[in-house]
């Protein structure tokens, strides 16, 4: 039997699954390191899926009538230190550009030192600070307000320990950022982003996720609210999918971001920002991904529907070809998932196998194989990557040529709903509510615990959701203590909370919010 990669997800070895990450990053053609420690080159399969996630997300943010716009890669220092926490959370990873020239000094080109900036510039890490300087000159009056826009950049934060897509030094994103007149309708737009994110992660990367409110110690520097939405892995361990933060009055004082009120008077603005990123390209593949590459959801697969036609240097390839590129022509203009169907012909000099393979590892949802005999008797021969294989032998299925072409919307969309309720049904079935004590928490982790360093391997253990008392403070800094012993993390409150509760799975007291507890990335 040909297996599609040298490594399984599933053979117990701890190191097993993270191995089997880097090989779908590099045999689906995904992605590569880059000389500069900790970025990467994003291929252009790789790329393919961030510019679906792109169009489709795009779509989403604009009908929550938020405009696009694009702000500088360098940040004045300055900017930063008008907020305290704000530029705590950030300092220990800042790339600081200090120099404009370079000069050869002892036959060495080296920062000009007369070139020096008089104030060093900060690549960015997130923009609120020079998007919250515009705002202060773009919001006069009430009826500036609400404003909403989001920019699809590049940001750099300095990760010490770095994993291709899921934390890179250099990543890309989007981040929303709104400005409002009080403090329920920031809210209103900081959940709105929130739920946008949900129905984007389910509908789109078929993702099931939970969404909820990230505990105290878990908040964006300088927010006073943070929520995100948390995806399961195929290891059971959580990945914070996308974020969304309310960031009260805070950054309006520290840019003056004022209006004037109904009496009057300037007033601050609430101001809110949300950001997703290349890191759902990495949950994409730790959610979809099989021992044979990747599965791609059709409404982020770049190509959704491959044509490999099987050439032998004979006259009846000329057929082949026409009768494919007929094929990819009227699938291209037929709809599925409510866009045209994105089909190609692959002509590559290759051998059709390799090519075979090749897609099978890149998730190509619909790989149709098509030889001399399908073509005489107008036939598509094809086979569906989310359901590949019986035991050993690859699936495969044979249609009339219109009948495939027909059917081909529903299949898409089969293939779409069948990986999100596989993903769906893993997620259930593993958050577990029947451990509410310490010693359950501690007995149930303790066993087969992660040694992996980078969050990645040791047995499948999924998520507890427990009642806890949300303390605060040093409360709380105790309990993520305790937690690390365990390599445990809280991750949010879910948005769906009961009405009463058990008591505090920490402390024993009366508990107030039930929480996820978790492994993450
Ligand atoms: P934040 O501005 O910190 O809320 O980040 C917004 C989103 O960007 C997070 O929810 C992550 O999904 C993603 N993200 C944060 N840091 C990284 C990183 N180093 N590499 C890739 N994605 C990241």
């Amino acid at each position: 039997m040909q297996r599609a990669l040298s490594v399984s997800r599933t053979t117990g070895n701890k190191s097993t699954f993270p191995d089997w990450y880097q090989a779908i990053v590099r045999e689906a053609d995904m992605a590569e390191l880059s000389p500069v420690r900790g970025s990467m080159i994003i291929k252009p399969w790789g790329y393919g899926v961030w510019e679906r996630i792109q169009q489709t997300m795009d779509r989403r943010i604009k009908e929550m009538g938020v405009d696009n716009c694009y702000f500088p890669l360098f940040i004045p220092l300055g900017f930063f230190a008008k907020e305290a926490e704000h530029v705590d959370g950030f300092a220990k990873e800042m790339a600081v550009v200090t120099h404009h020239r370079l000069k050869a000094i002892d036959g060495k080109l080296q920062p000009d030192p007369d070139a020096k900036l008089e104030e060093p510039l900060i690549v960015r890490p997130t923009s609120e600070t020079i998007i919250g300087d515009a705002f202060s000159r773009w919001v006069k009056s009430h009826r500036d307000l609400p404003l909403k826009i989001n920019q699809w950049a590049n940001v750099v934060r300095w990760e010490m320990r770095t994993r291709l897509f899921l934390r890179t030094s250099e990543f890309l994103w989007q981040e929303g950022h709104t400005a409002h007149a009080d403090r329920e309708d920031a809210l209103a737009s900081t959940q709105q982003a929130l739920e946008m994110y949900r129905e984007f992660a389910e509908t789109v990367l078929a993702l099931p996720v939970v969404a909820g409110e990230k505990p105290e110690n878990e908040r964006f520097p300088g927010a006073d609210n943070t929520y995100s939405i948390e995806a399961m892995m195929q290891d059971g361990k959580a990945l914070q999918a996308g974020t969304s933060h309310y960031l009260g009055t805070s950054f309006a004082r520290a840019q003056n971001i004022r209006f004037q009120g109904d009496s009057g008077e300037l007033e601050y603005c609430h101001t809110s920002s949300w950001g997703t990123s290349t890191r759902m390209i990495g949950g994409l593949i730790m959610t979809h991904g099989d021992d044979d590459g990747l599965r791609l959801p059709p409404a982020v697969a770049p190509r959704q529907i491959v044509v490999v036609p099987m050439l032998r240097d004979k006259p009846e390839d000329a057929e082949v070809l026409a009768f494919g590129e007929a094929l990819v022509k009227a699938l291209n203009a037929t709809f599925a998932l409510g866009e045209p169907i994105r089909a190609l012909l692959d002509t590559k000099a290759q051998r059709s196998a390799e090519k075979r393979w090749n897609w099978v590892r890149r998730g190509a949802p619909i790989i149709v194989e098509l030889g001399p005999r399908d073509v005489a008797n107008g036939m598509v021969s094809f086979m569906r990557r989310d359901d590949l294989r019986d035991g050993d032998k690859v699936k495969s299925q044979a249609l009339p040529k219109d009948e495939f072409i027909a059917k081909a919307p529903a299949l898409l969309a089969a293939i779409q709903q069948g990986l999100f309720d596989e993903a769906k049904a893993r997620l259930d079935a593993n958050i577990h509510r029947d451990i509410t004590t310490w010693d359950q928490l501690a007995e149930y982790f303790g066993t087969g615990a992660d040694e992996d360093e980078d969050g990645g391997g040791g047995a499948f253990k999924g998520w507890v959701r427990a009642a806890w008392s949300r303390p605060t403070g040093e409360g709380l800094d105790a309990i993520e203590a305790r937690l690390k012993t365990l390599k445990l993390t809280l991750r949010n409150a879910p948005m769906d909370q009961p009405t009463t509760f058990a008591p505090c799975i920490f402390t024993g007291e009366p508990g107030v919010e039930e929480i996820i507890i978790g492994r993450a990335y």
